[in-house]
């Protein structure tokens, strides 16, 4: 039932009010209406009436508002506490004294 139409943007049902009728691409290259409320159908017979129709739309694109850039993970800071450094016990060194 459902046709894929080449879907080009929304614009408001001149005849019922629908915001979002949809804006599609013809076979013959030129825009034209479909309401899914009213089921009115507007076929762009011109280049003209083509342009005029896709400057008042809403593109698809831009009604889709992209996600915003997630920021950069925190950069966790690192434990400062550090351990305190084992000396060697100081060795005294036997000096074995040969008579
Ligand atoms: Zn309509």
């Amino acid at each position: 039932m459902s046709k894929k139409r080449n879907l080009l943007g929304l614009i408001s049902c001149d005849v019922c009010g629908f915001e979002d009728a949809e804006v599609a691409e013809s076979g013959s290259g030129f825009a034209y209406i479909v309401c899914d409320e009213c089921n009115k159908q507007t076929f762009c017979r011109s280049k003209h009436c083509d342009h005029k129709l896709r400057s008042r739309m809403r593109p698809l694109a831009s009604g889709t508002p992209r996600p915003a850039p997630k920021p950069a993970p925190e950069s966790k800071p690192k434990p400062t506490d550090k351990q305190p450094e084992i000396k060697p016990d100081e060795r005294s060194d036997d000096d074995s004294i040969f008579d």
